[in-house]
């Protein structure tokens, strides 16, 4: 491949850019914001002040693809940690603990600002500011991108072998398709109405041998709020409070420091009575879960693929945007590897990303859909597969071996179906009735 295209700079982007430096000879980044600035939430990433979780299997594509890249983070401040680090509760009780679970504690932007540096360091990467426009197109294939540089009104075309859609949740593919002549995917939605407010705490001696806690609220317990705390870069816990509906946090510091220090999880409890806020407290608003069927489409044009929020975005508080936006990245180098024609549909590629989303898919949104406000789509069977997980659910408040099974799904290792094989469901049947 001589040249492919890359719209948009972020983590989807910046992992298929990484990719594919090892099949073109060379790949442009086109994307509008400016880089280099220093501030922490970039107007094309607005998510960026939130707290960003990274799973085990999204660390492990980033230190496979990007050796040495988690010791670089650890240099500057970001804070690995494992087992009994990690504290998780749900309805206020603590579950037992994981050994083998690890993560790494740090704000998004300096995520992205080392995965960039990296990427931009690979051979024939580069990046080129401005938006993309529309997709330009010859018969059945797009061959480039129309876009406006930032320094100029004049749009200008970049041709490409093959054009990444990695512009996020708020992509204009269906609109570029259809300008081009191509019905878009079906997009799928999903009401959330959820609601994040993040804070940072200066962190001091509270909480010694604790690094993150999870703390969901289901929609049958009874509390509200959600919580999440990581230690991050500059000796801070970086502190998340999500809630539904009218129940979503605004960006009021006494409301913020009052639901947390009321949290029924002590060390949310004590960060937000013991620590000092510093800043302010940003809040962001999901209104819903989406995806796109591509595999669902009979005609597609060749040259052209989609990566990260582009394809799917869905709750937050799951942690799996990024992962899965690097395991698309991943279905992106398989496809190359198995040597698919560039000139046909990419159909293997969105075959592979289909299996990823459906898993992403099927855990946010299997609590997400017992939620009061949430009114389907139910998906077949949804009734004892939400059954099901309530008991599992159970069982790993006790179980180390199932809480460990679990984790590996949350964190993306392995696919949710490993959660109803019979031996799992023994497991659990076992744990329940002791
Ligand atoms: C509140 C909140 C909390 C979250 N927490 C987590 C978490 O804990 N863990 C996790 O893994 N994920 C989390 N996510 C999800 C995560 O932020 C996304 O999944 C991830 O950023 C997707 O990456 P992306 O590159 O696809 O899109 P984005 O990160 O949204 O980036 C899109 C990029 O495209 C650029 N762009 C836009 N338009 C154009 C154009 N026309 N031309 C060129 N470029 C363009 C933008 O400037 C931007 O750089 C959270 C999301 C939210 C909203």
């Amino acid at each position: 491949m001589r040249r492919a295209v890359v719209l948009g700079g972020s983590i989807a982007g910046l992992g298929a850019a990484r990719v594919l430096s090892e099949h073109a000879d060379e790949v442009v980044i086109v994307e509008p914001d400016e880089l280099s600035a220093s501030s922490p939430v970039r107007p094309g990433v607005p998510q960026g002040s939130q707290v960003h979780a990274v799973l085990s299997m999204g660390s492990d594509l980033l230190e496979r693809w990007l050796p040495g890249l988690t010791d670089e983070l650890a240099a500057e401040g970001a804070i690995p940690g494992y087992g009994d680090r990690i504290e998780h509760y749900v309805d206020g009780v603590r579950k037992v603990g994981v050994p083998s679970e690890y993560t790494i504690g740090l704000t998004r932007p300096l995520l992205e600002t080392h995965v960039r540096r990296r990427v931009l360091a690979a051979e024939g990467v580069r990046l080129v500011r401005g938006r993309a426009l529309a997709l330009v197109a010859e018969g059945e294939r797009v061959t480039g991108v129309e876009y406006v540089p930032h320094d100029t009104q004049e749009p200008r075309t970049l041709a490409a072998d093959l054009v990444v859609d990695a512009t996020g949740r708020g992509t204009r593919l269906d609109r570029w398709l259809s300008a081009a002549g191509w019905t878009p995917p079906a997009l799928e939605r999903m009401n959330l109405q959820l609601g994040y407010a993040t804070a940072l705490f200066k962190s001091g001696e509270e909480l010694p041998g604790l690094n993150v806690v999870q703390a969901i609220s289901t929609p049958q317990g009874p509390y509200r709020d959600s919580f999440a705390a990581v230690r991050v870069e500059g000796r801070r816990w970086m502190v998340v409070l999500s809630a539904y509906g009218e129940d979503r946090p605004t960006r009021d510091r006494e409301e913020f420091l009052r639901r947390c220090g009321a949290a029924p999880v002590p060390p949310i409890a004590e960060i937000a009575q013991q620590c000092t806020l510093e800043g302010e407290v940003a809040t962001y608003t999901m209104a819903d879960s989406r995806r796109r069927h591509f595999t669902a489409l009979s005609r597609f044009p060749a040259g052209l693929v989609a990566v990260g929020d582009a394809v799917a975005s869905f709750n937050p508080v799951y942690g799996q945007g990024m992962t899965s936006a690097l395991l698309h990245a991943s279905c992106l180098s398989a496809h190359l590897r198995s040597g698919a024609p560039l000139n046909e549909p990419a159909w293997d590629y969105f075959r592979r990303v289909q299996v990823i989303v459906d898993a992403a898919w099927g855990i946010s949104t299997l609590l997400d859909l017992a939620l009061p406000h949430v009114d389907g789509p139910y998906p077949r069977g949804y009734r004892f597969a939400r059954w099901y997980s309530e008991q599992l659910g159970r069982a790993t408040f006790t179980d180390p071996g199932l809480h460990r099974l679990f984790l590996e799904v949350a964190h993306m290792r392995k696919h949710p179906r490993v959660l109803s094989r019979p031996a799992t469901m023994l497991a659990v049947a076992r744990t329940l009735l002791g």
